[in-house]
Parts: C-alpha cells; structure tokens; sequence
C-alpha cells in the first residue's frame, strides 16, 4: 500500500524523540545521516514538499534548487538566517519558524552570562576547586545593581532580558532600526550606545543586514571598563576584533553563546582572558525544545491544511 502522507527532507540534525511529532503525520527522509546524499535526492527529490531545517544550520540554495516541488521551509528555531529567504520568496515558498517559545530560555543564558561576567563566577569556583579558598578570600567583583546595559535589537528576547535586568536594578537603553515605545533611552547609534554601556548585549538577528555590527570602534567604545554579551548570532560580532580587544584589554570581558563558525570556537578566544563561552545553548531545555517541535508541526499541519501558517517568517 502506498503512503500518501506528504514527504519532508529533515536537514536539521535533531534527536529522534523531538522528530517523533512530524513522523506521524509526514514521510520524513534524513539528510542529515543519510550515507548516500545524492542517491537520497535522486529516489525523492521530485515527492519532497517540505524542508525542515535548524535555525543554527544553513539551508543551501542549491539544494533546494533541485527540489521542484518543495512547498515550505519549516525552521526549528526563530532565527532564519541559514534559510535563502530570496529564493524562497521567488519561488513563492512558505518560511515558518518557532518565534516566543525559546524567548524566556535565552533571556535566561543572558541574563547569567552577564552575571557570570559581573561576579566572576567562574574565577569564584576556580578558586575552591583549586584549594585557595583556605589561604584566603575570592577576589572581590563587581556589583549587576546600578550598571547600565546596552541592548542591541529590543525585540522579544531583547525585550525579555530588558525586563529581568529591571529586576536587577540595571539601567537600561537599546538600539535598534527604529525607537519603540518603551522606558528605556533609545540610541540611534551603536558606538554612541557601547560608549554609554556598563555592557552591551547583542540580541539583534543574524544574516547580511547585522554582519559586523559590532565591529573593532564598537569594542573600542564599550572600552576597558565595558563587557560584551552575545546570544545572537556569531555574525553580529567581528569575531577576530573581539579576540584582539579582548588580548588588548580594550574592553573588559566577553561571555558568548554563539560564535562566527559554529560549532568551531578559535583557540585564541578560548584561551582570551575574561571570557565566558557556552556552546550555543540560549534554547536548549527539554521543555522549550519540545515547544519547538511542536511549533515546526503546527506549521507544517497548517500549510498542508491549506490554512494560514501560525508564525510565518515576515514576508513568506
Ligand atoms: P525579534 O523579536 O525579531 O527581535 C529582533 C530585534 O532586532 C528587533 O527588535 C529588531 O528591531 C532588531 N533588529 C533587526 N535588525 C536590526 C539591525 N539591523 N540593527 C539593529 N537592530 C536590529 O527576534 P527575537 O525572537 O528576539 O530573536 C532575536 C535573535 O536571537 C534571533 O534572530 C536569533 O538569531 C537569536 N537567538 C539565539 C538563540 C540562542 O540559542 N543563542 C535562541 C533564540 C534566538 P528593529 O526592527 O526596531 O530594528
């Protein structure tokens, strides 16, 4: 008998139990560990109808060139920066992706990267685990209360990390494309912002647009009293910049979830005094990661429904 669910390529390399919630309802075909990618196009590529895709990952625009009858992109995760958006608008495809679900996680991991950073945290457990602590105190830090944060893009999880930083009795301002109806000061310009910051966080999106926003003049600006928290993109950030501010001690410290060639992290930021790196885990909890498969299904079911999708990438 033959099977008349429609048939997706998953390019995103996911554990089972979080694909589980499309296999059901879709013929789904592995990319990602299939031994033979070519023999695997050529069997399916004329039946896929959707792409499920990772918003870490990249979506080629050659690979879904040869997918003719490709109807939607479903990205597991809200960034869509690895998706060719422009070929996909030209082909009149529908981009989904999982916006709100992983807002508060993020807010999270930077909220406690800037915490790490403040209290040094990680010099505070080095010094117990290294038997210092009976010779005498952790060094001092410095207080999160009073300092002033600059946030670049106040969008959902901008805005998410503005509202627990208010908790911490931080003193918040933002830049972005446009001013937003919001109590915090709005600069228009981000040097003017990293000058006037205790720390900049970056929670703007990736791609083209963002590269290098926060460039060497950024980092200069922020200056040596001034740290520097990335849970975006790793495109946002002149990554080879910072790790020579960061060698220079032209600003202070650095804590980073996500970085310009993931999963590879340069030795020479790793071994950067100051630093506080994660391996891009702003959304990785079991609770919000099944969210966003659920979010990926109810996207696909909504467009094979022929029905509005519920969180459409703007403009698809
Ligand atoms: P969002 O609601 O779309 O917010 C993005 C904000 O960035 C908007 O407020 C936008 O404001 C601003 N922005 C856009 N382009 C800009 C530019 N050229 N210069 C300055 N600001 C700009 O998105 P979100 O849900 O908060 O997610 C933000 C990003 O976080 C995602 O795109 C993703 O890459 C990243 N993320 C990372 C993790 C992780 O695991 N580390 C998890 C989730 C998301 P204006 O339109 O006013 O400019």
């Amino acid at each position: 008998m033959s099977d008349s669910r429609p048939e997706l390529l998953v390019v995103a390399d996911l554990p089972a139990w979080l694909q589980e919630p499309w296999q059901a309802e879709f013929l789904c075909h592995d990319w990602v560990h299939a031994p033979d990618r070519e023999a695997l196009l050529s069997r399916v590529a004329p039946r896929i109808r959707g792409v499920v895709t990772h918003a870490a990952g990249v979506v080629e625009e050659t690979l879904l060139a040869r997918l003719p009858g490709v109807e939607i992109v479903a990205c597991f995760g809200v960034g869509y920066d690895g998706i060719p958006l422009a070929h996909c608008r030209s082909r009149g495809l529908r981009v989904s992706n999982t916006p709100e679900v992983l807002t508060d996680d993020t807010a999270d991991i930077a909220v406690a990267l800037l915490l790490m950073l403040c209290r040094d945290l990680l010099g505070a457990n080095r010094h117990l685990a290294t038997g210092q602590w009976p010779r005498g105190p952790a060094p001092l830090a410095t207080a999160m209360a009073g300092k002033r944060v600059g946030i670049l893009g106040l969008g959902r999880i901008g805005k998410a990390i503005a509202r627990r930083l208010e908790a911490f009795g931080c003193i918040l301002a933002y830049q972005g494309r446009q001013p937003q109806e919001v109590p915090y000061r709005y600069y228009p310009e981000l040097r003017a912002l990293a000058r006037a910051s205790d720390a900049l966080v970056v929670a703007c999106p990736g791609g083209a647009a963002t590269r290098h926003l926060v460039d060497a003049e950024v980092l200069e600006a922020l200056g040596a009293k001034g740290w520097l928290v990335n849970i975006a993109r790793g495109s946002v950030v002149d990554e080879d910049a910072l790790i020579a501010a960061l060698h220079a001690g032209t600003i202070r410290g650095a804590a980073l979830d996500v970085y310009a060639h993931e999963p590879m992290v340069p030795q020479a930021l790793i071994d950067a005094p100051g630093v506080v790196l994660l391996p891009h885990v702003g959304s990785a909890t079991r609770e919000t990661r099944l969210a966003m498969s659920l979010g990926v299904l109810c996207n696909l079911r909504a467009h094979f429904a022929g029905e509005p999708l519920p969180t459409p990438v703007p403009g698809c």
